[in-house]
């Protein structure tokens, strides 16, 4: 049966660029889910979009001296191009910054309050009176009231995670150094008080394929949960819809969340269906996943689906319809690198548009994969990446798909020899290797994208095993028919394999597509559009899925096929790469 599958992934802040650590908390990990779900033939839609908004972005452009709209343009571009170098196939990578986004973040406001969820409040808020401005709650940093860590952010703590009111800090202070004092100030919140009752009721229920340290979070999350406000005084961002509210602006977590919703609606704009999101949105069959770091839980796991309770529906006038609320959040912990944590402003990070630069994009994807932090975090060694790199990657499976094409490309004329009757061994091995399928296609389907890597690694090695028994390499001197059967017999197994290890690797499968004679792509393409709307122009991450042809099921392969010329697929690195990497991040070049 097909399923809707909605693969919504993080959305990243546009104030710097992404490292290996954002890659792999979000980004990576939804593409290899999305990939494996549209080789199963489901109808897949993978959205996100650059956080154009929030105090991150005006932090930096006022650091710069150039406008917050300069500071999301530059970046949101720059994500554009790394995620198509690293073969993300998001349907639709937008931007909060459209006036699609505008409109539905606006209506889901107004929705919840016609609903009765918000309620406005006069309150005490932070202001710098040297600049004449109430500051947001990232230029407020001070010690956190919770865990005593002296440098959390106004916000949230980056220490123990809990979201924080800026007001409660110990030892506040402005970031910037200005003179702070505390003024009356009037807002919009969200009371998410009366929704607990029905958000415990949706975490207490079906959630046994929860990450264990998700799903816990968010039930003690919700035991204590409290209103939050959702307007801030800010001009950079989205503007409150109610009259003499002019200044004022919806808060980023309340908006950029909205995302997920909007992206679809947008998408489906652009396909020219434009009712098509509710096929995810809507429909019961339709499951929604949300791929985010841990640091992100709460506002995933309670207070989006807060919000998506609260407004119910939109542009829906079937009153028994609401909005799904999310199916799962695989929600991963962090990289660290050579055993610190990684640290963009100390240049501790391996950044992704330079790594893809010197590696090849499935040697990075491998590494990110194999070490992905799903339980636990996770560190970043160069090292590791090399002896991972030769050892794995390339002595398990690029030497097997290469040693065995290019010996049939050489000795039987350029094709996939005619086997003849298969024996025992061959149908044996045939059948381990289409066990692959459920195995690892399980994996893939609870999310746990690690173990599926090695199953599919596992798998590969039985290949090198058969192999070493039947060693065709001298059997062709002696016995020309025999080694035809193991030729034949290895290369639709890794005919197999290839869609096996797709997800993980799409580039070099389609390569090994190519070399195996078929014709057209595993995969659709992608490309970069720009999109124009009334008043502005944006540009977006595509994925058109015509003329993908491939299928999660195992080769047909036919003897006598015509193969093209192989040549290798994966890089042996060597062991000096490390060393030069290392040195690198202590400030060498
Ligand atoms: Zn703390």
């Amino acid at each position: 049966m097909t399923e809707n599958i909605l693969v919504s992934v993080a959305w990243p802040y546009s104030n710097a660029d992404i490292h290996v650590g954002n890659i792999t908390g979000a980004y990576l990990p939804a593409d290899v889910f999305a990939r494996f779900h549209r080789l199963k033939g489901n109808r897949v839609l993978m959205v996100s979009g650059t956080d154009a908004h929030g105090t991150p972005i005006t932090v930096r452009a006022d650091a710069e001296g150039v406008t917050a709209e300069e500071i999301y343009r530059r970046y949101h571009r720059r994500f554009l191009d790394l995620f198509l170098a690293f073969g993300l196939t998001y349907d639709l990578f937008t931007t909060t910054h459209t006036e699609n986004h505008y409109r539905v973040s606006q209506d889901i406001f107004l929705a919840l309050k016609e609903n009765g969820y918000l309620y406005t409040q006069k309150e005490k808020q932070w202001y710098e009176s040297g600049k004449g401005r109430f500051l947001p709650d990232r230029y407020v940093e001070g010690e956190c009231y919770i865990c005593h860590y002296p440098n959390a952010r106004g916000d949230q703590c980056d220490n123990c995670g809990n979201l924080l009111d800026s007001v409660q800090l110990i030892n506040p202070r402005a970031k910037g150094g200005g003179q702070l004092e505390l003024r009356e100030t009037e807002h919009f919140y969200l009371d998410l008080g009366i929704l607990a009752p029905a958000l415990a009721d949706y975490l207490s229920r079906d959630k046994d394929h929860w990450r264990p340290n998700v799903i816990n979070r968010s039930r003690q999350d919700v035991a204590e949960l409290h209103e939050r406000a959702i307007t801030r005084d800010l001009d950079w961002g989205i503007p409150v819809p109610v009259e003499g509210w002019a200044g004022k602006c919806l808060y980023v977590w309340f908006e950029a969340v909205i995302g997920y919703f909007s992206a679809s609606i947008e998408w489906s704009k652009n396909q020219g269906e434009p009712e098509a999101w509710k096929d995810w949105w809507y429909a019961s069959k339709a499951k929604t996943f949300y791929f985010i770091g841990k640091d992100n839980i709460p506002f995933h796991a309670v207070i989006w689906p807060g919000q998506l309770l609260g407004a119910r529906r939109l542009y829906e006038s079937d009153l028994g319809k609401s909005l799904n609320l999310p199916y799962d959040v695989p929600a991963n912990e962090f990289l660290n690198l050579e055993g610190q944590k990684i640290s963009g402003s100390r240049n501790w990070a391996v950044w992704g548009h330079e790594a893809v630069e010197r590696y090849d994009p499935d040697a990075l994807r491998y590494y990110l994969l194999a070490n992905m932090p799903e339980a636990k975090d996770a560190d970043w060694s160069w090292a590791e990446f090399v002896a991972r790199n030769n050892n794995e990657l390339v002595a398990t499976w690029g030497n097997l798909a290469n040693r065995v094409l290019s010996f049939a490309y050489r000795n039987f004329d350029g094709k996939a020899p005619d086997p003849g009757e298969l024996r025992p061994d061959d149908t044996g091995l045939l059948a381990r290797v289409e066990a692959g399928f459920d195995s690892v296609g399980e994996l893939l389907s609870a999310v746990k994208l690690r173990a599926a890597l090695a199953e599919a690694l596992r798998v590969a090695s039985e290949v090198n095993r058969y192999l070493d028994g039947q060693a065709p390499w001298t059997a062709i001197k002696t016995d020309r028919a025999a080694a035809a059967k193991t030729v034949y017999t290895a290369l639709r197994a890794i005919d197999s394999l290839k869609i096996l290890f797709a997800p993980f690797l799409p580039f070099t499968s389609e390569k090994l597509h190519q070399y195996f004679g078929y014709d057209g792509s595993l995969f659709g393409t992608q490309k970069i559009v720009e999109y124009k709307e009334s008043q502005s122009t944006h540009e977006a991450l595509t994925y058109d899925p015509a003329g993908a042809t491939g299928e999660w099921k195992p080769s047909q392969l036919k003897g006598g096929q015509p193969l093209r010329q192989p040549g290798p697929l994966f890089k042996k690195l060597d062991e000096k790469v490390a060393e030069e990497e290392v040195a690198r991040l202590h400030g060498g070049k």
